[in-house]
């Protein structure tokens, strides 16, 4: 396995150069665009495979969508979630604010848009911003058997300054009473969720964790219920990568969700947690490299689940 990864790595570092880096805030902009790497936790024997720029750090971003979802269903059940958000792919860009004035019901189309993710991200338990927070960054760190997870300060402050486009969909669906509570304070939670740093071997353990039907391969520990953790996998497989989910499906077949920060965040039930980073992007927001790198690694072990 080691061996494989390192050459689909090899293979596949040069297509960082074909594509952007986000460029909306400027720390986005720092990061080196042939930087690819993989982690790979087998949940049969338990072990670690990695490759590459496995241990760089980078904004979760949009993955962090999967952890409002799992939370706001957690906390809520899924009826009162699903009146709020909807569950079907809008083949728009995942800030867009169209869907939202034009259909019937006035939801998001989806939890892994913006607009569905700040609806779930509204609808997490806590008695202030700070413990919601603290609930996000909690979870995470089980996730991911890493007790060191952290929020990079520089990028929420710039995702604050920035999030007019986010601001604009909240208050919208605030007239429409989608969104209730305090927008700011919704709004603030979301940045920094989207702001907390994580590596390429953190967003393996996490597969591994939905791979195992919401079990920590590690200790046993249950993080969310089977019923949560396969809807978050089926909206995954429907929604997470943006509007290539389709293509995605038919070319990769697994449950992945990936973010504007560089990362993905694979699972192949009952097998694997795949965790990449690359940070260059193709236009419609995923990892240029690691879409590449994630087809070959599909295609070499038979992932589909199709
Ligand atoms: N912070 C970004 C936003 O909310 C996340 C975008 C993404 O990763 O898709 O616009």
């Amino acid at each position: 396995m080691f061996n494989l990864l390192t050459t689909l790595v090899d293979n596949n570092r040069i297509y960082g150069k074909q594509g952007k880096l986000a460029s909306y805030i400027p720390s986005l902009l720092e990061a080196d665009p042939e930087h690819l790497g993989i982690c790979i936790v087998e949940l049969n024997s338990g072990r670690e495979f990695h490759a590459g720029d496995c241990d760089t750090k980078f904004t979760i971003q949009s993955i962090s969508k999967v952890v409002s979802l799992i939370l706001a269903l957690s906390d809520n059940g899924r009826e009162n979630v699903f009146k709020k958000v909807n569950v079907e792919p809008t083949g728009m860009g995942f800030n867009s604010i169209i869907n939202l004035e034009v259909r019937n019901k006035k939801i998001p189309y989806n939890p892994m848009i913006n607009a569905g993710a700040i609806v779930t991200t509204s609808l997490i338990y806590g008695q202030s911003k700070e413990e919601k927070f603290e609930r996000i960054i909690e979870f995470l760190r089980r996730a991911t058997n890493n007790q060191n997870i952290s929020i990079n300060e520089e990028v929420y402050e710039c995702e604050k300054i920035t999030g007019d486009r986010n601001r604009s969909l909240a208050y919208f669906m605030k007239s429409n009473k989608v969104l209730e509570g305090n927008v700011e304070e919704i709004l603030d939670l979301y940045f920094r969720q989207c702001s907390i740093e994580v590596t390429a071997r953190d967003l393996a353990r996490f597969g591994a964790v939905l791979a195992n039907d919401g079990l920590a391969p590690w200790n046993g520990q249950r993080l969310m219920s089977r019923d949560v953790c396969r809807i978050a996998k089926t909206i995954m497989v429907t929604c997470g990568m943006y509007d290539a989910s389709g293509e995605f499906a038919v070319k990769v077949g697994i449950p992945a969700k990936s973010g504007v920060g560089g990362g993905i965040l694979a699972t192949v039930p009952r097998s694997y947690g795949i965790g990449i980073y690359g940070p260059s992007l193709d236009k419609k927001g995923n990892s240029i490299a690691g879409l590449r790198l994630i087809k070959d690694l599909s295609d070499e072990l038979d992932l589909s689940i199709f």
